[in-house]
Protein backbone atom coordinates (compact mmCIF):
# COMPACT_ATOMS: atom_id res chain seq x y z
CA UNK A 1 0.00 0.00 0.00
CA UNK A 2 1.06 3.66 -0.90
CA UNK A 3 2.55 5.47 2.31
CA UNK A 4 0.17 8.36 1.73
CA UNK A 5 -0.31 12.31 4.06
CA UNK A 6 -2.96 12.35 6.20
CA UNK A 7 -4.50 15.61 7.05
CA UNK A 8 -6.70 16.07 10.10
CA UNK A 9 -7.91 20.05 10.85
CA UNK A 10 -10.96 21.26 13.02
CA UNK A 11 -11.87 23.18 15.60
CA UNK A 12 -10.58 22.91 19.21
CA UNK A 13 -11.99 19.84 21.34
CA UNK A 14 -12.93 17.95 18.65
CA UNK A 15 -11.00 14.68 18.72
CA UNK A 16 -8.53 15.59 16.35
CA UNK A 17 -5.66 14.38 17.96
CA UNK A 18 -7.41 11.05 19.62
CA UNK A 19 -8.42 10.15 15.75
CA UNK A 20 -5.06 10.86 14.46
CA UNK A 21 -3.18 9.31 16.73
CA UNK A 22 -5.40 6.01 16.22
CA UNK A 23 -5.41 5.88 12.66
CA UNK A 24 -1.63 6.71 12.62
CA UNK A 25 -1.08 3.39 15.09
CA UNK A 26 -3.46 1.38 12.56
CA UNK A 27 -1.32 2.77 9.28
CA UNK A 28 2.01 2.38 11.14
CA UNK A 29 2.58 6.22 9.92
CA UNK A 30 4.43 8.52 12.30
CA UNK A 31 1.91 11.06 14.18
CA UNK A 32 2.82 14.70 14.73
CA UNK A 33 0.44 16.47 16.73
CA UNK A 34 1.18 20.71 15.76
CA UNK A 35 -0.98 22.22 18.04
CA UNK A 36 1.44 21.20 20.65
CA UNK A 37 4.22 23.20 18.81
CA UNK A 38 2.41 25.97 18.99
CA UNK A 39 1.76 24.75 22.65
CA UNK A 40 5.70 24.62 23.02
CA UNK A 41 6.17 28.43 21.73
CA UNK A 42 3.69 29.43 24.05
CA UNK A 43 4.82 28.02 26.82
CA UNK A 44 8.79 29.18 25.84
CA UNK A 45 7.18 32.67 25.74
CA UNK A 46 5.76 32.37 29.63
CA UNK A 47 9.40 30.73 30.56
CA UNK A 48 11.73 33.42 28.78
CA UNK A 49 9.80 36.75 28.21
CA UNK A 50 10.26 39.33 30.18
CA UNK A 51 6.99 41.29 29.93
CA UNK A 52 3.35 39.96 30.23
CA UNK A 53 1.68 42.53 28.46
CA UNK A 54 0.06 40.60 25.67
CA UNK A 55 1.17 42.97 22.49
CA UNK A 56 4.43 43.07 23.84
CA UNK A 57 4.85 39.24 24.42
CA UNK A 58 3.75 38.62 20.56
CA UNK A 59 6.45 41.39 19.50
CA UNK A 60 8.67 39.63 21.50
CA UNK A 61 8.39 36.44 20.37
CA UNK A 62 8.86 37.53 16.55
CA UNK A 63 12.68 38.32 17.34
CA UNK A 64 13.22 35.53 19.49
CA UNK A 65 12.36 32.49 17.35
CA UNK A 66 14.87 30.33 17.45
CA UNK A 67 16.28 26.72 16.30
CA UNK A 68 16.89 25.64 20.18
CA UNK A 69 12.97 26.31 20.92
CA UNK A 70 11.99 22.56 22.24
CA UNK A 71 9.04 21.74 20.30
CA UNK A 72 8.16 18.25 21.33
CA UNK A 73 8.36 15.84 24.28
CA UNK A 74 6.68 18.76 26.76
CA UNK A 75 4.43 16.44 28.35
CA UNK A 76 1.91 18.05 30.56
CA UNK A 77 3.52 20.99 30.86
CA UNK A 78 1.47 22.31 27.46
CA UNK A 79 -1.45 21.14 28.47
CA UNK A 80 -2.83 23.99 30.87
CA UNK A 81 -5.50 26.39 29.81
CA UNK A 82 -2.53 29.50 29.82
CA UNK A 83 -0.78 27.58 27.63
CA UNK A 84 -3.43 26.86 25.07
CA UNK A 85 -5.04 30.35 25.32
CA UNK A 86 -1.31 31.97 24.82
CA UNK A 87 -0.97 29.30 21.69
CA UNK A 88 -3.85 30.28 20.34
CA UNK A 89 -3.21 34.30 20.56
CA UNK A 90 0.69 33.62 19.00
CA UNK A 91 -1.01 31.46 16.43
CA UNK A 92 -1.88 34.49 14.70
CA UNK A 93 1.48 35.77 14.42
CA UNK A 94 2.71 35.26 10.37
CA UNK A 95 6.55 34.88 12.13
CA UNK A 96 5.44 31.91 14.39
CA UNK A 97 3.05 30.24 11.50
CA UNK A 98 6.09 30.67 8.79
CA UNK A 99 8.43 28.99 11.12
CA UNK A 100 6.46 26.08 12.37
CA UNK A 101 4.78 25.46 9.10
CA UNK A 102 8.50 24.96 7.36
CA UNK A 103 9.10 22.33 10.26
CA UNK A 104 5.98 20.39 9.61
CA UNK A 105 6.81 20.10 6.21
CA UNK A 106 9.97 19.11 6.71
CA UNK A 107 8.51 15.91 8.68
CA UNK A 108 5.94 15.06 6.29
CA UNK A 109 7.60 15.26 3.44
CA UNK A 110 8.20 11.75 2.66
CA UNK A 111 4.54 10.97 3.43
CA UNK A 112 3.74 8.21 6.18
CA UNK A 113 2.43 10.51 8.75
CA UNK A 114 -1.05 11.69 10.45
CA UNK A 115 -0.61 15.50 11.03
CA UNK A 116 -3.48 17.57 12.81
CA UNK A 117 -3.88 20.90 13.52
CA UNK A 118 -5.82 23.68 11.77
CA UNK A 119 -4.04 24.53 9.00
CA UNK A 120 -2.62 21.12 7.53
CA UNK A 121 -4.87 20.47 4.58
CA UNK A 122 -5.09 23.99 3.61
CA UNK A 123 -1.24 25.39 4.08
CA UNK A 124 0.91 22.71 5.44
CA UNK A 125 0.03 19.92 2.93
CA UNK A 126 -1.75 20.97 -0.06
CA UNK A 127 -1.42 17.93 -1.71
CA UNK A 128 -2.77 15.37 1.27
CA UNK A 129 -4.34 12.53 -0.14
CA UNK A 130 -6.75 12.31 2.96
CA UNK A 131 -7.94 15.46 4.01
CA UNK A 132 -10.19 14.89 7.25
CA UNK A 133 -12.26 18.12 8.74
CA UNK A 134 -13.79 17.30 12.52
CA UNK A 135 -15.96 19.37 13.54
CA UNK A 136 -18.86 19.14 16.67
CA UNK A 137 -21.15 21.99 18.52
CA UNK A 138 -19.33 24.33 20.70
CA UNK A 139 -21.51 22.97 23.62
CA UNK A 140 -20.48 19.43 22.88
CA UNK A 141 -17.16 20.20 22.69
CA UNK A 142 -17.21 22.21 25.92
CA UNK A 143 -18.74 19.60 27.85
CA UNK A 144 -15.91 16.89 26.61
CA UNK A 145 -13.00 19.08 27.72
CA UNK A 146 -15.21 19.96 30.98
CA UNK A 147 -14.60 16.52 31.59
CA UNK A 148 -11.63 16.53 30.91
CA UNK A 149 -10.97 18.77 33.56
CA UNK A 150 -12.89 17.49 36.36
CA UNK A 151 -11.30 14.29 35.73
CA UNK A 152 -7.95 15.96 36.24
CA UNK A 153 -9.02 17.83 38.88
CA UNK A 154 -8.72 21.40 37.57
CA UNK A 155 -11.47 23.51 38.93
CA UNK A 156 -13.52 25.80 36.25
CA UNK A 157 -17.21 26.17 35.61
CA UNK A 158 -18.82 24.98 32.24
CA UNK A 159 -19.54 28.66 31.27
CA UNK A 160 -16.27 29.34 31.56
CA UNK A 161 -15.08 26.33 29.80
CA UNK A 162 -17.48 27.19 27.17
CA UNK A 163 -16.67 30.72 26.51
CA UNK A 164 -13.08 29.66 26.06
CA UNK A 165 -14.09 27.06 23.31
CA UNK A 166 -15.92 29.77 21.32
CA UNK A 167 -13.25 31.78 22.06
CA UNK A 168 -10.47 30.00 20.26
CA UNK A 169 -13.08 29.33 17.59
CA UNK A 170 -13.22 33.00 16.91
CA UNK A 171 -9.43 33.75 16.99
CA UNK A 172 -8.78 30.43 14.53
CA UNK A 173 -11.80 31.43 12.63
CA UNK A 174 -11.11 35.15 12.02
CA UNK A 175 -7.24 35.27 12.14
CA UNK A 176 -5.73 37.03 9.29
CA UNK A 177 -3.04 34.55 8.33
CA UNK A 178 -4.24 30.77 7.59
CA UNK A 179 -7.48 30.86 9.62
CA UNK A 180 -9.25 27.54 10.24
CA UNK A 181 -11.32 27.08 7.34
CA UNK A 182 -12.28 23.33 5.74
CA UNK A 183 -10.33 22.83 2.07
CA UNK A 184 -12.35 21.82 -0.92
CA UNK A 185 -11.10 18.88 -0.80
CA UNK A 186 -11.58 17.45 2.77
CA UNK A 187 -13.97 15.58 4.07
CA UNK A 188 -16.01 16.63 6.72
CA UNK A 189 -17.39 14.83 9.46
CA UNK A 190 -19.57 15.97 12.45
CA UNK A 191 -19.00 13.84 15.10
CA UNK A 192 -21.56 15.36 18.14
CA UNK A 193 -23.78 12.03 17.89
CA UNK A 194 -21.16 9.55 17.07
CA UNK A 195 -19.08 7.51 19.36
CA UNK A 196 -15.41 6.73 19.33
CA UNK A 197 -15.73 3.15 17.57
CA UNK A 198 -18.33 4.40 14.99
CA UNK A 199 -16.03 7.17 13.54
CA UNK A 200 -12.95 4.89 13.76
CA UNK A 201 -14.76 2.55 11.39
CA UNK A 202 -15.38 5.44 9.29
CA UNK A 203 -11.90 6.77 9.25
CA UNK A 204 -10.18 3.71 8.95
CA UNK A 205 -12.82 2.31 6.12
CA UNK A 206 -11.63 6.42 4.77
CA UNK A 207 -7.44 5.78 5.14
CA UNK A 208 -7.61 2.25 3.49
CA UNK A 209 -9.85 3.25 0.40
CA UNK A 210 -7.11 6.48 -0.52
CA UNK A 211 -4.16 3.96 0.01
CA UNK A 212 -4.63 1.24 -1.90
O1 LIG B 1 -4.92 21.87 19.04
P1 LIG B 1 -4.47 22.65 20.25
O2 LIG B 1 -5.58 23.14 21.12
O3 LIG B 1 -3.40 21.94 21.03
O4 LIG B 1 -3.75 23.94 19.64
C1 LIG B 1 -3.42 25.07 20.41
C2 LIG B 1 -3.65 26.33 19.60
O5 LIG B 1 -2.69 26.40 18.53
C3 LIG B 1 -5.02 26.37 18.91
O6 LIG B 1 -5.98 27.05 19.69
C4 LIG B 1 -4.76 27.11 17.61
O7 LIG B 1 -5.02 28.48 17.75
C5 LIG B 1 -3.28 26.94 17.37
N1 LIG B 1 -2.99 26.07 16.22
C6 LIG B 1 -2.92 26.63 14.97
N2 LIG B 1 -2.55 25.87 13.90
C7 LIG B 1 -2.28 24.56 14.04
C8 LIG B 1 -2.38 23.95 15.32
C9 LIG B 1 -2.75 24.74 16.40
O8 LIG B 1 -3.16 27.81 14.81
N3 LIG B 1 -1.91 23.85 12.97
Amino acid sequence: MKKITVAIDGYSSCGKSTFAKILAEYAGYTYVDTGAMYRAIALYILQHCPSSDPEERLEWIRHNLNDNIPLMGLGDAIRTLEVGNLASQIAVVPEVRHFLVSKQQQMGERGGVVMDGRDIGTVVFPHAELKIFLTATAEVRAQRRYKELIEKGTPMSFEDVLRDVNDRDYRDTHREESPLRKADDAVELDNSNMTIPEQVEYLTKLLDERRK
